[in-house]
């Protein structure tokens, strides 16, 4: 302030000067020595620099009233003298011009000063105020300076580092080379992103700073100073460690969260899976309980409901309704002949028979086995229901083929009918399976109707099951012979052995009365092989008293046919009984040998192998093609009794017979008639060509001690040898 008026009073000493010099100006008096020699009066100079009180146009003068040292111009005459009493004043305006101007550059020093340190306070307010580290340093790496923020941070004094080494002092040593690097590329001009890195703090405490670059340049273009800012960002470091840490945690808490999720994803796909396992169970439990998982036919759970349902449907219309059990007849045989695999496939095939011979909405179910059960519901009249049950019979009848395999397997159905034969479920199917049991019993292959009967019948075949079983084990057997002649010389060639029973209460039991239940149950084995026993040991007798040789032709069931021991247990017989193969012969009936010819063939091939001969018995009554026969290695055929009985009454069986005769001769085979009982018979088929007879008109089967009193007697027949 005391400046300011210091500057006024000196100003306006200048403007008391300046404001004299126009009074200087009026006072210059200018005498002129004119040219013409005139005394013109003295003019005065005005301020103007005009010349006052004088002709003008005379003269030429200029004056400057600022200017003393002008020079006049005169033309007309020349300036004498000139009075300047302006002299003194002149000096001191042109003193105070000089102060003046001295004192305008004073002011404008002073202005320049005020400007400056006004700058530099306000570049040192905004460097110290400044929330950076601003750090200047030379190229060459010394410090030349840092703010104040610089200084609190790291607690360094600008004392304690001015021209120190800047990397030495304030970066920790790992971190040197990197920044180095950065630095020298920045000097060379080169550019440098923000560079992350840590500081030295006086305590030793480390900050982490964010450095950015900037490089001043002296006069020649040179690097000279590197001025670094620095942001501390220590706390935003600390903020994103633990941000980082956060996100670690989250991270792994997410990743726990994930396990747990998939954890959790995976028991509950474990649950579905068990659900569905269950379900999946549920449904194999409920297929288990209802269908037969070989067929997929309904099982008889399912049949009885079935028909729980379609009673009640028959109640309420007054129709009838069908049950027929049906069983096949030597399932047992073709199972153990080709194995199990093929019995099922064998069952699948009946299955798919059975349903395509019925209609769409009739239930066909599998009980058992080999048992079957069809149920058919709104059924008008009974015909029907036989009709069916015959369609089906016929239908089974026709060869089965099953992969290169060849047979035949017949049905037996049993038929129970709703209302007649029963009001429930239970006695329906109880009778339907009584049924059942007489068309077995009656020579299977065909269907029975139940009849109140059939009960007793099932009685009977039930007493007479356990009195066979108790006649083995009592030995009540016994066996009969009954000649074979020779048809050209009537003589004794060989015997059949057919077995008896010795019931002790009905006295002689014929073999069609027990042997149809002993091949259902079994029991023929052990009969059978009592006989073969037996007929071999007798055989080997006769031929060692000299009275043969004589061939013993001995039954084969078809429960032994199938056997696989067959074979050994044969040898062994033989073996055991000292009779000769070549005395011994088996007959297997017709309808055995081509229930399946393959197997068939390979037995007789076996048993001819033993030196044993094989006979066809029953022929003319199994169906087999002649096919058949060429492949069958057997040595005798017997034709059927059945035949012989009509021959002179029927000239059918008459054909059937000389076809049969003409047959065998030309398949070289021995022929055997059996149940020859007329003269006329045996005339008609010695005409023929028959080789040997059987039967009544020469002898019935007799005991041992008859054939022994007969061999004894001599063997030959001329007529009724008994
Ligand atoms: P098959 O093998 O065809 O036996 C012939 C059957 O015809 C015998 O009946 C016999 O008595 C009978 N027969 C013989 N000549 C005449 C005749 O002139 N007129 C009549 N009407 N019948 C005659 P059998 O002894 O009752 O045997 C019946 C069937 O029982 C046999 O038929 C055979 O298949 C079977 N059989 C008999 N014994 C055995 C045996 O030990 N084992 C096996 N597996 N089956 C046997
Ligand atoms: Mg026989
Ligand atoms: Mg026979």
């Amino acid at each position: 302030m005391r400046k300011n008026h210091k500057y006024c009073s000196v100003l306006f000493l200048i403007f008391i000067l300046l404001a004299c010099g126009p009074f200087a100006h009026g006072e210059v008096r200018v005498s002129i020595k004119y040219e013409d020699g005139a005394n013109y009066p003295p003019f005065t100079c005005v301020q103007d620099g005009r010349l006052q009180g004088f002709n003008t146009a005379d003269y030429s003068a200029t004056y400057s009233a600022g200017d003393p040292e002008t020079v006049y111009g005169i033309k007309k005459g020349e300036i004498d003298k000139e009075q300047n009493h302006t002299q003194v004043l002149l000096f001191f305006e042109a003193i105070a011009v000089i102060f003046f101007v001295i004192v305008l550059l004073q002011i404008y020093i002073h202005y320049l000063k005020k400007k400056i340190r006004k700058e530099h306070s306000f570049s040192d307010g905004i460097l110290n105020n400044a929330n950076v580290i601003i750090l200047v340093w030379k190229t060459d790496g010394t410090i030349v300076t840092f703010n104040k923020y610089a200084s609190e941070v790291t607690g360094f004094l600008m004392s304690e580092l001015a021209g120190k080494q800047w990397l030495s002092t304030l970066i920790p040593k790992e971190a040197r080379p990197e920044l180095l690097k950065a630095f020298r590329k920045l000097i060379r001009g080169e550019a440098v992103t923000d560079i992350e890195g840590r500081i030295i703090c006086k305590n030793g405490s480390r900050l982490d700073v964010l450095w950015s670059n900037s490089i001043l340049f002296d006069e020649k273009g040179d690097a000279e100073y590197v001025i670094s800012t620095g942001i501390n960002i220590t706390d935003r470091k600390v903020a994103e460690k633990k941000l980082q840490e956060s996100y670690n945690e989250l991270a792994a808490t997410y990743e726990e969260l994930a396990a747990a999720e998939e954890k959790l994803k995976n028991q509950f796909d474990e649950i579905r899976a068990k659900e569905e396992a269950v379900r999946r169970s549920e449904e194999k439990i409920h297929y288990l309980a209802f269908y037969d998982t070989l067929t997929g036919l309904p099982n008889r759970q399912l049949f009885e409901d079935q028909l729980t349902k379609a009673l009640a449907q028959a109640r309420r219309t007054g129709k009838i309704t069908g049950i027929l059990r049906v069983d096949m007849d030597y399932f047992k045989l073709i199972n153990d002949a080709f194995g199990h695999s093929f019995g099922d496939t064998f069952l699948k095939e009946v299955a798919d028979r059975l349903k395509s011979s019925v209609r769409e909405f009739d239930t066909v179910s599998r009980f058992a086995s080999d048992e079957f059960a069809i149920l058919l519901p709104q059924i008008s009249e009974i015909r029907d229901v036989v009709e069916a049950a015959e369609k089906i019979v016929r239908l089974f009848r026709e060869q089965w083929t099953i992969g290169e395999k060849e047979f035949y397997s017949t049905v037996s159905i049993g038929i129970a009918l709703y209302p007649g034969d029963g009001q429930d479920e239970k006695t329906l199917i109880r009778n339907a399976g009584a049924a059942l049991y007489s068309a077995k019993t009656l020579g299977k292959n065909n269907y029975q109707l139940y009849s109140p009967g059939i009960d007793m019948l099932i009685s009977k075949r039930l007493e007479l099951e356990s009195r066979l079983k108790r006649a083995i084990e009592r030995q009540e057997f016994v066996v009969y012979y009954q000649p074979r002649i020779d048809i050209k010389t009537n003589e004794m060639v060989g015997m059949e052995a057919l077995v008896r029973w010795l019931d002790p209460s009905r006295g002689l039991v014929p073999p069609m009365e027990f042997i149809p239940v002993a091949e259902e149950t079994g029991l023929i084995v052990p009969i059978s092989e009592w006989v073969l026993h037996t007929a071999c040991s007798q055989c080997k007798r006769w031929n060692e008293e000299g009275y043969g040789p004589f061939n013993l032709s001995v039954n084969l069931s078809a429960c032994q046919f199938e056997q696989k021991s067959l074979k050994e247990m044969i040898e062994r017989t033989l073996a055991v009984t000292g009779c000769k193969p070549q005395h011994l012969e088996l007959e297997i009936t017709e309808s055995l040998a081509v229930r399946n010819i393959e197997m068939t063939v390979k037995i007789i091939n076996e048993l001819k192998e033993l030196g044993i001969k094989v006979s066809l018995d029953d022929f003319g009554t199994g169906y087999s093609s002649l096919n058949y026969l060429q492949m069958m290695p057997i040595n005798t055929l017997k034709i059927d009794k059945s035949f012989v009985r009509d021959l002179n009454e029927n000239s059918n069986q008459e054909a059937i017979a000389e076809a049969i005769v003409v047959l065998a001769r030309r398949l070289n085979l021995n022929v055997i008639a059996e149940g020859v009982e007329t003269e006329e018979q045996l005339r008609f088929l010695k005409e023929k060509g028959c080789d040997m007879v059987q039967g009544f008109l020469f002898s019935e089967p007799l005991p041992v001690e008859e054939i022994d009193r007969m061999i004894r007697q001599g063997h030959k027949f001329t007529k009724r040898g008994r």
